[in-house]
């Protein structure tokens, strides 16, 4: 797609957003069925089912690069749904939604309340076409949910980056090589949140690039995992 139609579609994804958030106003729907809501943007129905929607599945620890890694919900249903509407239809209010899945941490984890919630810094390009950055959302309602901090500690470093949905193995590793480079010297615990994890090679070169800055305590969380 030719950057002029890509930044027409992102000016009308704005609009329609926009315009729906006028119509509707916010929270007034719920982005699963469509009813009513009184609170937040899911109705109690489908806040029930998204919290019992492959629950089983959460919190089930994965090793990468020596880092603990967990995941909430499979990639899979409702849970995709919502990761979706919030990634590619700007819906920031879904954020909330799937934070709220965090809680209760399971008794074998445990956060130090000096840890720091960060996300995967998007190229500024990417940005601009989805109107809203969901990773920084969500870390900041991750945050929000555990009483922690939130704050950028990566720095992207191509402006205009492929994204890696479309990508195989090898190929998102060569696209992520060296992007991501720490904001500063970081001492305290860390607490990497993302959307979903696939292959893991986003968390890894961002594991890296935390290293990098000094990070000696890092856990990775993802709201889904296939
Ligand atoms: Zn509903």
């Amino acid at each position: 797609m030719s950057g002029v139609r890509q930044k027409i579609t992102a000016l009308g994804r704005c609009v329609r957003t926009f315009l729906l958030d006028t119509v509707y106003p916010e929270n007034a729907l719920c982005r699963a069925c469509g009813t009513a809501v009184k609170t937040g943007c899911l109705c109690d129905a489908c806040r029930e089912r998204l919290r019992n929607d492959g629950a089983a599945f959460s919190w089930i620890p994965r090793q990468l690069d020596g880092v603990s890694a967990y995941a909430l919900r499979r990639h899979e249903g409702l849970p995709r749904a919502l990761v979706i509407r919030l990634k590619h239809h700007a819906e920031a209010c879904v954020a909330a939604e799937l934070a709220a899945l965090v809680r209760p941490v399971p008794a074998f984890l445990s956060f130090p309340e000096n840890t720091v919630v960060t996300w995967v810094t998007m190229p500024r390009s990417r940005r601009r076409e989805r109107c809203i950055d969901h990773g920084q959302c969500l870390a900041a309602a991750v945050a929000r949910e555990l009483g922690l901090d939130c704050a950028q500690l990566l720095l992207r470093t191509d402006s205009r980056g492929k994204t890696q949905a479309s990508l195989n193995r090898e190929k998102r590793e060569r696209n992520l090589e060296r992007v991501f480079a720490p904001a500063g010297p970081i001492r305290r615990p860390v607490l990497l949140v993302d959307d979903v994890m696939t292959t893991g090679t986003t968390a890894r070169r961002c594991i890296a690039a935390l290293r990098e800055g000094g990070a000696t305590d890092i856990t990775v969380l993802t709201v889904t995992c296939p």
